[in-house]
């Protein structure tokens, strides 16, 4: 049988397959059921694993028995799903899909796909981008490479024949992720200047905020209080299928009516297109403010972008184009479907001849599809090679000169040209009976070792004594073709190489804080200060927003008269405290029912970094002076200082934050660094997210693994009521 090449886009939502043809052009493969898209959704059947389309049918008859939108837990090894069973990861879900989109291109085209392309968002990091091979592996198919997505795009729209010498903005904003990308193209090459990207922000959250609004309406039309409605698991995953779809007709409809069924009530609503853009407007800001970021960074200015290209099914809606073509002041390009987009590109790629894709290449790149020396020739214009920039930083633990904390030592910078190498030479002292080295590599940008991606951990082992005691041993971090991270070692001064052997990281890393264990202390005292932190940014609408009330409410109820001093502090973009704390439970209630999105002119998004606020204002109201501003050695002191008794009016002081939130915050390497200083002060940190909040970043903020917890919407009440129960009684505040 006749084997060829392929390229896959693996969506969140959907996935699609697209091959080269005869004519020299790619295009898409239907699937089984006859469909350009597979929609990326396993699910059980009676027994059986059924995927795409059937999975899909199964999701939207309420169906819990499935798994979708699994691409964001790429790489998260605390991601599990059971299916008939049998307990699956992002990698082993995403290998089913990757085997029923082979197969079913095979058979449509009566040939065998010899290995493949998959395009990844252009902002997965390493341990992503090894889930995506290893899926591929799991489901026996030859991976030629990884591809991002924007750099595909670029690729496919270079079939619009542009003349060389253009800039391009891909915006690409798809079911779960969003990216930007500014990629020039030359003559013979598309070479990427700089990316960003949310992993966060996608069409789910659309269609969560207008599965909120649906309900919404439906209460109103039935006279019952949104705060309690309570959905079972079944009716909000049907909900999201019905919200999806409400979503695309939206896009070519003024208005909507639908059916609803959920939580005892059955009624009609109708969904205006502007007030589904005014519950979504906060998220199609936010990827505008993720392009700013980019264009800031890159020292550009729109007058310098030549084309703006869309990919990803969002960008269908009038809300996006017009929020593009308001800034860029001209509509953005036409002529390819972006949802097909992606998949097209990574077709081009899958089949160029290898040598057209190293970077460094001078030679014009033979446009002759690989393999087929007696072939058709590729007809694209944009069938270049293509230069790609790393989207991370890559350094390694390293201690600071002054030998008083643990440091991200920068080696790779963000945006240099893929593949990218860089060694380091280090001196250590080796026992006569041979050495190691322990090298954990960082992804990111910030000083602070755990605000950075530790993507691995690596053992150089068998190094040897050299004459004097010290060895030098040069270690070598590359990003690869499919920036993937890979870390070599040799001993120069022997010539020789080493064996670098790589581990499982361990799961608490605290250590690379510095801060001396002696040194941290808790402090317990007589009557405790307790912040509620309340998001009331955009996303908690509706449903959430009058959930998170409620459990707030059950949380000052568990306090006897006087027991603790409750304050109330409201973010989104800003942040401000709309009740000092109090003893008067009244006051405090009155303040948590003021909670609504964009509240005291707060904004909708998550820029607001509450964390900083707190230990900007609240310690400062506590008696303690601001530090903000304050540099890792000036931390230090003070820590040492408060040891010493120094800060006195706060050792019988007790505060607590309890923090609800329900997305991901914006500047959340601000947040972390913060909690560790308040961590420092001192200050314990409770943090419940829900909705879209990202677990391993909750984590990271409270003070104690156990003092974070993602829970349902519906769980809300339970948890607050729990943590009000332990400050109460003086416990520990568990709620994991
Ligand atoms: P992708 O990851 O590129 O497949 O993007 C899929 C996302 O685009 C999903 O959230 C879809 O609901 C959304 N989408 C697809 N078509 C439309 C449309 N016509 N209008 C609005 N959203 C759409």
């Amino acid at each position: 049988m006749e084997e060829i090449k392929a390229g896959i886009d693996l969506g969140t939502t959907n996935s699609a397959v697209a091959v080269i043809g005869d004519d020299g052009k790619p295009f898409i493969v239907v699937n089984g059921d006859g469909n350009r898209i597979t929609p990326s959704v396993v699910g059980a059947d009676s027994g059986n694993l059924v995927v795409g389309d059937n999975a899909k049918d199964l999701q939207s008859i309420g169906c819990i028995d499935t798994a979708a939108f699994f691409k964001r837990h790429m790489g998260d090894a605390n991601f599990r799903v059971q299916l008939d069973g049998e307990t699956y990861d992002a990698a082993g879900l995403s290998a089913l899909l990757l085997r029923r989109l082979v197969d079913d291109a095979q058979e449509r085209l009566g040939k065998r796909i010899g290995s493949v392309v998959v395009t990844v968002p252009a902002y997965y990091r390493s341990t992503e981008r090894e889930a995506v091979l290893r899926a591929c592996r799991e489901a026996g198919i030859v991976a030629q490479g990884l591809i991002a997505e924007p750099s595909a795009a670029a690729y496919a729209y270079g079939l619009a024949e542009e003349e060389p010498g253009k800039t391009l903005l891909v915006y690409d904003f798809g079911g779960g992720t969003f990216d930007v990308t500014v990629a020039r193209v030359g003559e013979d090459e598309i070479r990427v200047l700089g990316c960003d990207g949310d992993h966060h922000l996608g069409g789910k959250d659309f269609d969560d905020a207008l599965a909120n609004l649906m309900v919404d309406l439906l209460c109103a039309e039935c006279g019952v209080d949104s705060s309690e409605a309570n959905l079972t698991e079944s009716e909000s995953a049907m909900l999201a299928v019905q919200a999806e779809q409400v979503k695309r007709q939206l896009s070519s409809r003024e208005s909507v009516r639908v059916p609803v069924c959920v939580a005892g009530m059955r009624g009609t609503v109708e969904v205006r297109r502007g007030d589904f853009e005014g519950a979504t407007m906060h998220l199609v800001r936010k990827s505008m403010d993720v392009v700013d970021r980019l264009m800031v960074r890159l020292g550009l200015l729109w007058a310098h972008i030549d084309a703006v290209v869309p990919v990803g099914g969002m960008t269908r809606m009038p809300m996006i184009a017009e929020a593009l073509e308001s800034r860029f002041h001209q509509k953005p390009c036409g002529g390819v479907n972006p949802d097909e987009a992606v998949a097209l590109g990574a077709a081009i790629r899958a089949n160029l001849p290898p040598r057209c894709l190293l970077a460094g290449n001078a030679a014009a790149p033979d446009l002759r599809i690989d393999g087929r020396e007696d072939g058709p020739l590729l007809t694209l214009a944009g069938a270049k090679r293509l230069i790609d920039v790393t989207a991370h930083a890559m350094g390694m633990v390293a201690e600071s000169p002054d030998r008083t904390r643990y440091v991200n030592s920068e080696i790779i910078p963000r945006d240099a040209e893929i593949p990218a190498s860089e060694a380091r030479t280090y001196a250590l002292r080796v026992p006569p009976t041979g050495g190691e080295l322990e090298v954990y590599v960082l992804q990111g940008s910030y000083d602070r070792v755990l605000d950075n991606d530790v993507c691995g951990k690596y053992i150089v082992r068998g190094i040897e004594r050299e004459p004097g005691g010290e060895s030098l041993v040069e270690v070598e971090y590359r990003y690869n073709e499919n920036a993937i991270i890979e870390v070599e070692a040799r001993q120069p001064n022997r010539g020789t190489a080493l064996t670098v052997e790589r581990v499982p990281v361990e799961a608490d890393l605290s250590r690379f804080d510095g801060v001396p264990p002696e040194l941290t202390q808790t402090v317990a005292g007589a009557v405790p200060d307790i912040y509620l932190l309340f998001d009331v940014s955009g996303s908690m609408s509706g449903n959430p927003l009058a959930k998170a009330k409620s459990a707030m409410r059950a949380f000052v109820d568990e306090f006897p008269q006087g027991a603790a001093r409750i304050g109330v502090i409201f973010f989104s973009d800003k942040n401000q405290v709309v009740q000092e704390p109090t003893t008067d439970y009244d006051a405090v209630r009155a303040a948590i029912g003021k909670a609504k999105a964009d509240a005291f002119d707060l904004g909708y998004g998550n820029e607001a970094d509450p964390l900083g606020y707190c230990y900007d204002n609240v310690l400062s109201m506590l008696g303690v002076p601001s530090m903000r501003g304050e540099t890792a050695a000036g931390l230090f002191k003070r820590v040492a200082m408060r040891a010493k008794g120094v800060f006195s009016d706060r050792q019988d002081r007790y505060t607590c934050l309890v923090i609800l939130t329900d997305g991901v915050w914006y500047h959340q390497g601000w947040s972390r660094a913060n909690a560790r200083k308040l961590a420092a002060e001192g200050v314990d940190i409770v943090a419940v997210g829900f909705g879209s909040a990202d677990q391993t970043f909750l984590r990271d903020i409270a003070t104690k693994d156990d003092y974070a917890a993602l829970v349902g919407v519906n769980a809300l009440q339970e948890t607050f009521t729990k943590i009000g129960r332990a400050l109460a009684s003086g416990e520990e505040p568990r709620v994991a």
